[in-house]
């Protein structure tokens, strides 16, 4: 299963994921961006808004989405 991981360390807390997720799977919880998996459909768009980097898809299933 396709699973997203949100590294806290990089996140800087912009909330750009938040408002470009269509599923609203995303929420801050103390500056930080946390994902609530239950909601996410893992299509990937949140990905390329992060300006830190810091969303991706778990190592072995990078390069599955398109990103958009
Ligand atoms: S992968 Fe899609 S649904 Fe999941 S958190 Fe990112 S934008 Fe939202």
């Amino acid at each position: 299963m396709l699973k997203i991981i949100i590294d806290q360390n990089l996140c800087c807390g912009s909330a750009r994921c938040i408002d470009i997720c269509p599923e609203k799977a995303i929420s801050l919880v103390d500056g930080k961006a946390v994902l609530d998996e239950s909601k996410c459909d893992f299509d990937g768009i949140c990905i390329p808004a992060c300006p830190k980097g810091a969303i991706d898809y778990e190592d072995e299933y990078k390069d599955v989405g398109c990103g958009f």
